[in-house]
């Protein structure tokens, strides 16, 4: 038997299977519940995150003669018929490869025959970005007077490339990214249902790796089950996705916050011998402190997509940085990043911006050098107060002085005048 990928063989068959996208699957599938399908459906939204999957599902479920909860039953003639790409009612075009004038009069020609079974013919137009203007405006004929028959289901990553008209004419559903969470129960549950021993962590590094796209991370999944020996280790994992530790940028703040230069250098050495590529470390270093900063806004680690224990470690470190210093750190590896892309000497550059971190003066907040002011405000205080009672020590005992000196005048004259009576 030949391996089926794990993209199509999990691929969700019907709206609950779809993971993260519940408010559109919902949508459509009430819907189909009240009967009330329009004539065109724009999906949008990045790459592998169920569009096309959910155009399907729509689709069987229009057709479909026995719908379960708004989900299509995957039984009847329709619905087998689209799952083995044999239905004469459903058609999907690739709108990259077909994007003429002449390949959407082809469209039109078919659109004006009635299906042959089923109540709706069903035409799915991936990437429908892609066509020409003039294709664009053959298209927007037939949506002005669709026939009653007649379904559209678009899907593109790129919705501002389609012109306003066809849009206007068109419901929207925006698919939005799958969370790393989503995407490690998704696999979890295909790993064990598959018999697969995977590390949790390896399935956490493969759902960061893809980037919110369901597809891609079934893609590396597939990849790593290629490369491991039957377990799937997040060393394996780590190896042959080039991701670098979170423990190295950790490592890396431990020495700005110390201003030790020499062991971050040789840290970097150390990484570059493994392997790792500077591009790969300078984006890291741009996420790390975008990581730090996030914790620091919010005071939580809800947004910052890294695994619980690393969590923690953000939670600690942003006690011993003020915020301001952390944007600065964030700014400075994010032009570090920038000019790596025009740097003939990218090793160079980097070392550079480590060295720039490690030298870069702390800021002091407002609030300390309003201390810091008060603070000297009390001492001068307290030291004028020293000069009146020094000044007032000083008049007294100047007063008693002159008294003094007034006595013993008095007493020099006396003494002379009793002389003279002599
Ligand atoms: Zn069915």
């Amino acid at each position: 038997m030949s391996y089926i990928v794990t993209a199509r063989k999990w691929r969700p068959q019907i709206f609950d299977d779809v993971v993260g996208q519940e408010n559109i699957t919902t949508t459509l599938k009430n819907s189909i519940a009240q009967n009330k399908i329009a004539h065109a459906y724009i999906l949008t939204g990045t790459r592998g995150i169920g569009k096309t999957t959910t155009a399907r599902i729509f689709a069987k479920a229009i057709n479909c003669s026995n719908i379960e909860n708004g989900n299509p039953c995957n039984k009847c003639r329709e619905c087998v018929e689209i799952n083995e790409n044999k239905s004469l009612n459903v058609f999907e075009i690739d709108g990259a490869s077909n994007n003429s004038v002449n390949d959407i009069r082809e469209i039109k020609e078919s659109v004006r025959y009635a299906p042959s079974s089923g109540k709706y013919k069903i035409y799915i137009i991936d990437e429908v970005h892609m066509l020409s203007i003039s294709a664009f405006n053959a298209l927007l004929k037939t949506l002005e007077e669709p026939p009653t028959h007649l379904v559209f289901i678009f899907a593109t990553t790129e919705i501002h490339k389609i012109p306003a008209t066809i849009l206007s004419r068109c419901q929207r559903f925006d698919f939005r990214k799958n969370t790393i969470d989503e995407i490690v129960s998704r696999l979890e549950f295909i790993s064990k249902a598959e018999n697969i021993p995977i590390e949790k962590d390896a399935l956490y590094l493969i759902a960061k790796k893809s980037d919110g796209s369901m597809r891609d991370s079934q893609v590396i999944f597939d990849q790593m089950i290629a490369i491991s020996n039957g377990n799937i280790t997040s060393e394996i994992v780590k190896k042959s996705l080039g991701i670098i530790e979170l423990d190295f940028f950790f490592q890396l703040t431990d020495c700005i916050i110390n201003k030790d230069i020499k062991s971050a250098l040789t840290q970097l050495n150390t990484a570059i011998i493994s392997g790792y590529n500077i591009n790969i470390l300078s984006q890291g270093l741009v996420e790390h402190f975008r990581n730090l900063l996030i914790t620091s806004t919010i005071h939580s680690t809800e947004l910052v997509e890294t695994t619980n224990e690393y969590k923690e470690k953000y939670l600690e470190l942003i006690k011993k940085f003020s915020e301001n210093d952390i944007v600065r750190y964030l700014k400075i590896a994010t032009e570090i990043d920038n000019s790596l892309k025009f740097s003939s000497l990218p090793r160079f550059r980097f070392e550079l911006g480590i060295a720039q971190l490690i030298k870069m003066e702390t800021s002091i907040s407002i609030e300390s050098i309003l201390q810091k002011i008060e603070d000297i405000k009390k001492n001068s205080d307290l030291i004028s107060s020293n000069i009146e009672t020094q000044e007032k020590i000083f008049n007294i005992e100047s007063d008693k002085k002159k008294e003094s000196n007034n006595i013993s005048d008095f007493l020099i004259k006396e003494l002379k005048a009793v002389e003279i009576e002599k």
